[in-house]
């Protein structure tokens, strides 16, 4: 790998921008419309502090992004001109994060502000354990620290290279960014396939944007989309897993998967699902569907569960492989094991799916058979179980496309009515779909190293 003059050549091809794009438009308080209200004041509180130890900081990204569009930031990032090192002995309450893209986590109760150091393009002089890029252009490590200018051209949309200061309550917009929000685009910053090259993931980023904001994806932005997918498979399978849950179990799933069909990209995280609906109709059905409920259940304030959703997924390939045993002789039960162990292991290379998630998804495939079965204690046996309501809603989810199980869902809705059932819910142990189990020092934002491995170009 040539490190360093691969990066300074990588980037002096990227870094040529205009005058015009490296300097901010300044919009005051009454342009951009974002009062303090809006704003988390833990993160305003890092804001103030910063700068009465004479440090640059703003408020950054999304949360600039979504207060300026009247929606409710996920989450508050701040980036300044002080080292990682500088931020974490200015707060007690803070820790380093993250090697290859140094962040801090300053933390206040359950809500984290993530701190970042203004980055710059790394140049020759940077050597590998400031910066690094692989051959094909992807940045693995980007600790070079820079301006607020360099700052803004690193950032992945034009929309996301918004700065809000507190000292003099302005946006500093970098690159027709606010105008961009303003008409409801999403643009990259700087040359679309170099920009997908060093991180392949903005290629989701620009999916999940438009279907969250309902912005359209700008011309030049869009074009190199499909050519690029293939790109994907340079990514490590656990921050794809961890992209796949902010796609989709963020209330937008339904859009986001015909956007991600459209460019190309959904058969780079899911390929078996891929092959399925592009040629079975049930298939295309079930998955559109599961799409439809994710989004319905977020909308009314349920739960999601990111085993379910993967169970639906993989249901359609997981059938096709289980009638393929099923031909080779194999009874129904061995089959269905066979098949999931062959559809989660192939899935694996994609998307990591953490064990906690891969045993229930097995559990309810395996319930679907044991619900057929109702006679004498059997029903009792099956409603007892952890996994009951999930394999029950994914019966439901089969008979809503079309599968004929001959009355089963009706049965089993029925069945919880009885006097019987009631007894064995009132002495179940709560479903972990239903209650979210914080561990300690996860933080509402997941742990340190989800959050460090869904971001940037880091493994
Ligand atoms: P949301 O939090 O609503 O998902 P966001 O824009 O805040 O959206 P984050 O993942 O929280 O997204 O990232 C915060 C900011 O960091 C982004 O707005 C963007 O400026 C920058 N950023 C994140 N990921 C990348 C990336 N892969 N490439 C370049 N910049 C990025
Ligand atoms: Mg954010």
């Amino acid at each position: 790998m040539s490190i360093v003059n691969t990066v300074a050549r990588f980037f002096n091809r990227n870094t040529k921008k205009t005058e015009e794009e490296c300097k901010p438009e300044i919009l005051q308080r009454k342009q951009h419309g974002i009062s303090r209200r809006q704003l988390s004041e833990n993160a305003l509180k890092v804001l103030y502090r910063l700068n009465k130890e004479g440090y640059q900081a703003y408020l950054v990204g999304g949360c600039v992004r979504d207060s300026m569009l009247g929606a409710h930031p996920k989450d508050f990032d701040v980036a300044t001109n002080a080292t990682p090192e500088q931020v974490n002995q200015l707060f007690r309450n803070s820790r380093l994060i993250g090697r290859r893209f140094k962040l801090v986590h300053v933390l206040f109760g359950r809500e984290v502000i993530e701190v970042a150091t203004f980055r710059t393009s790394p140049k020759e002089e940077h050597n590998s354990q400031q910066a690094k890029t692989g051959d094909s252009g992807m940045i693995l490590r980007d600790n070079v620290y820079g301006s607020i200018d360099d700052d803004a051209m690193r950032r992945d949309f034009t929309i996301n290279a918004m700065y809000y200061a507190v000292n003099d309550f302005t946006v500093h917009s970098y690159a027709n960014g606010y105008q961009d929000a303003q008409d409801k685009l999403i643009r990259l910053m700087g040359d679309p396939e170099t920009r997908y090259r060093e991180d392949p993931v903005r290629m989701l980023r620009a999916i999940r944007f438009a279907a969250k904001l309902d912005f359209e994806i700008e011309h030049e932005t869009k074009a190199p989309i499909k050519m690029m997918a293939p790109l994907m498979e340079q990514i490590p399978a656990p921050r794809l897993f961890e992209e796949v849950l902010k796609l989709f179990l963020s209330g937008n799933a339904l859009v986001t998967y015909r956007l991600l069909r459209e460019y190309k990209l959904f058969g780079e995280l899911f390929p078996l699902t891929e092959q399925c609906v592009a040629n079975d109709e049930f298939a295309a059905r079930f998955v559109e569907q599961t799409m439809i409920n994710t989004d319905t259940r977020i909308q009314s304030g349920k739960s999601v569960t990111p085993y379910y959703f993967f169970a639906a997924l993989l249901w359609p390939s997981l059938q096709r492989v289980q009638a393929e045993f099923l031909e080779q002789g194999l009874p129904p039960q061995p089959a269905l094991h066979k098949a999931a162990n062959r559809v989660i292991e192939q899935q694996l290379k994609r998307t990591s799916i953490p064990k906690r998630f891969t045993i229930p998804m097995k559990e309810i495939w395996d319930m679907q058979a044991r619900l057929e079965k109702k006679k004498g204690k059997k029903a009792a046996e099956a409603a007892e179980s952890n996994r009951f309501r999930a394999a029950y809603d994914f019966v439901l989810l089969r008979e809503q496309c079309g599968e004929n199980l001959r009355g089963l869902g009706k049965w089993w809705t029925g069945y919880q009515e009885s006097e019987e059932y009631k007894e064995i819910a009132a002495n179940r142990k709560p479903d972990e779909r239903h209650t979210k189990k914080r561990r300690p020092r996860r933080t509402n934002r997941g742990s340190a190293n989800d959050r460090q491995r869904s971001r940037r170009p880091e493994a």
